[in-house]
């Protein structure tokens, strides 16, 4: 993971945020820390908002950078939360997720500042062109410069790219 062509840690995360999750991530983020990587930490569907608030309390108390971690499948419930923390906002587009719709609110709310889309392919249906769609769906309602960060930009600086 010291090899400068890996460019992030992750996603890790909490699905339930119980207490070997929570020792095993906190020493994932530890590593990451100390290697001065992005990571992209995954937030779960169920308790999403309750387990939220412990990953972001938990990457308070590691110290870790917040310019340095996105807080991945944000949904309007988490988001305000998220952009108190001053982490980035990861907005999964998939079925079960978030939709293009949501994604686009979320999206503007915040005028793309900090904010990274993903399809996230995963075991559950998925929709591979959601960041394509989304793209597609900010140009439409004329907001071209925060599609442009949105699904390219941001990515490319979170990850130094
Ligand atoms: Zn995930």
């Amino acid at each position: 993971m010291a090899q400068p062509s890996v460019k992030a840690l992750g996603e890790v995360g909490l699905e339930t945020g119980d207490k070997i999750e929570m020792e095993v991530l906190e020493l994932q983020l530890r590593i990451a820390k100390r290697l001065d990587k992005p990571a992209i930490i995954h937030t779960p569907r169920k308790n999403k908002a309750v387990i939220t608030a412990k990953v972001l309390k938990l990457l308070d108390r590691v110290g870790i950078d917040p310019s340095l971690t996105v807080v991945d499948h944000v949904t309007s419930e988490i988001a305000d939360d998220v952009r108190r923390s001053g982490r980035w906002m990861g907005l999964t587009i998939q079925p079960a997720k978030l939709t293009v719709e949501e994604a686009v609110k979320i999206a503007m709310k915040y005028d793309g500042s900090m904010v990274m889309a993903n399809t996230d392919t995963s075991t559950e249906p998925s929709w591979p062109q959601g960041v394509y769609d989304l793209e597609q769906s900010l140009n439409d309602i004329g907001a071209k410069e925060v599609a442009r960060m949105v699904v390219y930009q941001n990515a490319r600086s979170f990850y130094r790219l």
